[in-house]
């Protein structure tokens, strides 16, 4: 399985991701978390890293591409991944639909979840009182939904075009919103949707 999944922040990608990996038994690979653990090992290049996402921008594309490629490369030749937050942008899609051009491994199926913005907001809110995210805070949280409206809407059509966008309600419990993206799959037919079918 090769997947990926779309979604703008709070709609719960990072919980989807984890639970369609393990049933799939794909790798799971979170850009943000990537960025975050690299952001974490310092230097000059983990300092800009740092800054963007602090202010809730998108880290520069090369920068993203230079350490997401890697991983991507190494699960594709393990049986596939779920993307979870990259592509986020139309260069970064491009550069990711030939680099599995490539390598004979291109894009199955691309999962855009959607909740209203007010749900959105309030998830994420919620969650800054947990995690103490440094991005998770009132205006950052704004200018993040504005961030993912602006530049990663325009994948919505992208991947439509492609015949491979499926769109699931995320303002619903996480089990449903994973049968949901279940049945999308099944109605894409997909090889290989089937076999593995119990994710979460
Ligand atoms: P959320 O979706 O809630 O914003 P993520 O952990 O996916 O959480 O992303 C956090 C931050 O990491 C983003 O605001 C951005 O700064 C950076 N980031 C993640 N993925 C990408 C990407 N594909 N391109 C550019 N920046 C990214």
């Amino acid at each position: 399985m090769r997947l990926l999944l779309l979604a703008p922040p709070g709609a719960g990608k990072g919980t989807q991701g984890q639970r369609l990996a393990a049933g799939f038994r794909v790798r799971h690979i979170a850009a943000g978390d990537l960025l975050r653990a690299e952001a974490g090992a310092g230097g000059p290049l983990g300092r800009e890293i740092a800054a963007h996402q602090a202010r809730g921008d998108l880290v520069p594309d090369q920068i993203v591409l230079d350490v997401l490629t890697p991983a991507v490369v190494a699960a594709a030749a393990q049986g596939g991944y779920i993307l979870d937050g990259f592509p986020r942008t139309l260069p970064q899609a491009t550069a990711a639909a030939e680099l599995a051009a490539r390598l004979g491994v291109t894009l199955q199926a691309a999962v855009y979840l959607h909740a209203p913005g007010k749900v959105l907001t309030r998830r994420l809110l919620d969650r800054a009182s947990q995690d103490g995210r440094a991005d998770d805070k009132a205006d950052v949280i704004r200018h993040r939904l504005e961030v993912f409206a602006e530049t990663t809407g325009p994948l919505v059509p992208y991947y439509t075009e492609r015949g491979i966008l499926i769109t699931v309600d995320a303002d619903q419990p996480p089990e449903s919103v994973t049968a949901d993206i279940q049945a999308g799959l099944a109605a894409l037919s997909l090889p290989g949707s089937h076999g593995h079918g119990s994710a979460g």
